[in-house]
């Protein structure tokens, strides 16, 4: 925390701030405190911005919410970026109708693009952001600690339990659960009350031109992106957040626990994207499902397995390892190195390039179906997105290749992509999290899975009716 301030005085969970450059506080009067919004997009259950009203409200100065997003970041997509631009409609709103001042701005091209945070840093007596562990985000908060003069704060809005919380990364699901499950009384009971914004920012104006995000979503094709990823029949941003909330509570949170595996019956919440693009906050979901149901439910416990557990498992991996250490098989455990070492040169079966992957072309056809879930809708069901995951480490030349490919292939289609959960499961597919099992060609020790086997476990003809081949 810059000097002077603490944040528990200010009402701020200080387990969730991150500290990103010493500068101290400016002497002289600025014109704001900037929330410089990446991750969460949502003007409500977010921390990082709370914090940001926190100090404003302090300091007596308004709080500016700043978004842009650039044509130029990985898999860069009509796809994904109408999904921004829905929520970012979306935080327009719901920013003005809590006083404060919302400024957007979206380069159609990487020309167009102008680096705004040092300016507008220079007139902020303070900038907050999003802790995020993967990704671009990091290196974005690097690049603006080189050129902010100001604080730069990022505060963890993502996680229910802080991940400063969790000190060191855990070997498995095992491990963390009971580390979360003491926390939770302290951190899943409370909502984040909506502190009252002191100071109107109504007469401020930016130094450059403002952006619309509606008209940005009606005219995607003259932005600089992949137009071959479309964009969803499902839109983004927190209206339509809380809308497939209400609908997973009402209609298929009851019997999640015993159908959710199951890929011919739907009965999976569908939200990971909202939760990925900060729709919506975990916390809240996971309360509106014990509210509905209480605590001791099978399903509402079978959906906090997933939602708090194995989700900030994967934040937890991320956090503690360093960004280009995410995606390596040198930071699998030890057994998982040693066996696909061992099994590196093994005669692959089958051996698929990666258009013939990407184009949904194997001998598999459950798998086939798989990856043109993938492409249309965005994501595949949990159980299949495991085998899909598994069927690619078996049919690449090495584990690096195959390891890259689910990365490429999952981040382009999936509009929950890029994400801890990414990072932590495509790891998973290599061992991370896991423990050995009965050894085999080509994957080792790794834990296997089998198309025959799961046709075996589900009733597959509707999943395939509608996701196989034409
Ligand atoms: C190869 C592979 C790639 C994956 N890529 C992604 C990804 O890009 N983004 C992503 O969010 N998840 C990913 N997952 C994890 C999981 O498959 C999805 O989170 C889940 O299927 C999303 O569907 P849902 O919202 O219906 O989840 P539900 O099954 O209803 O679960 C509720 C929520 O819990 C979280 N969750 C569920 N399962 C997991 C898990 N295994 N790990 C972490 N969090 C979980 C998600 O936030 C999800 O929305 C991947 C899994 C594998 C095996």
């Amino acid at each position: 925390m810059p000097e002077g301030i603490s944040w528990s005085e200010l009402g701020v969970d200080s387990a969730r701030v991150q500290a990103v450059n010493e500068a101290p506080f400016p002497p002289g009067q600025r014109d704001f405190v900037l929330y410089w919004c990446m991750v969460n997009h949502r003007w409500e259950e977010n921390h990082a911005l709370d914090a940001a009203i926190a100090l404003g409200n302090h300091l007596g100065l308004p709080v500016v919410v700043y978004q842009a997003i650039r044509p130029d970041y990985p898999y860069a997509s009509e796809r994904l970026h109408a999904w921004a631009l829905e929520g970012m409609a979306d935080m327009a709103k719901g920013c003005t109708a809590r006083g404060l001042p919302y400024w957007l701005e979206l380069p159609r091209t990487k020309k167009e693009h102008k680096p705004r945070l040092a300016s507008l840093g220079r007139r902020a007596a303070a900038v907050v952001s999003d802790l995020f562990p993967t990704y671009i985000i990091p290196g974005h908060l690097r690049g603006a600690a080189k050129a902010l003069r100001v604080p730069l704060i990022a505060v963890d809005a993502s996680c229910v339990v802080p991940m400063q919380r969790i000190p060191a990364a855990q070997v498995g699901a095992y491990a963390l659960r009971p580390k979360l499950r003491k926390l939770w009384p302290e951190y899943l009971e409370r909502t984040l009350p909506r502190r009252k914004v002191h100071v109107s920012g109504a007469k401020l104006q930016p130094d450059f031109e403002l952006s619309d995000a509606v008209q940005a979503r009606a005219a995607l094709d003259t932005f600089a992106l992949d137009h071959s990823v479309k964009p969803l029949s499902e839109r983004g941003g927190r209206k339509a957040g809380l809308k497939a909330l209400d609908a997973f509570l009402d209609e298929r949170l009851e019997g999640y626990d015993t159908g959710r595996n199951d890929p011919g019956l739907g009965q999976q919440s569908n939200l990971s994207p909202w939760f990925h693009w900060g729709n919506l906050f975990p916390g809240e979901a996971a309360r509106a499902a014990i509210a509905a149901k209480g605590k001791d439910h099978p399903a509402v416990q079978s959906f906090v397995e997933e939602l708090l557990v194995r989700r900030e498992l994967g934040f937890n991996y991320c956090f503690h390892t360093p960004g280009p250490k995410q995606l390596s098989v040198d930071s699998l455990p030890p057994w998982a190195r040693e066996t696909l070492s061992r099994h590196r040169k093994d005669p692959r079966p089958h051996l698929y390039s990666f258009e013939e992957l990407d184009q949904g072309r194997t001998q598999d056809a459950l798998w086939n179906a798989s990856q043109r879930e993938l492409r249309e809708r965005g994501r595949i069901h949990n159980y299949l997105r495991m085998l899909w995951g598994k069927k690619i480490l078996e049919w690449s030349p090495t584990p690096e290749e195959a390891l890259a490919r689910i990365a490429r292939l999952n981040d382009t289609y999936a509009v929950d992509g890029r994400d801890p959960a990414s990072v932590s499961n495509f790891m998973w597919v290599l061992g991370l999290h896991d423990r050995p099992f009965q050894e085999r060609a080509v994957i080792g020790k790794v834990r296997p899975m089998s198309s025959l086997r799961t046709a075996e476990k589900f009733d597959l003809g509707p999943y395939l009716e509608r996701w196989g081949a034409r």
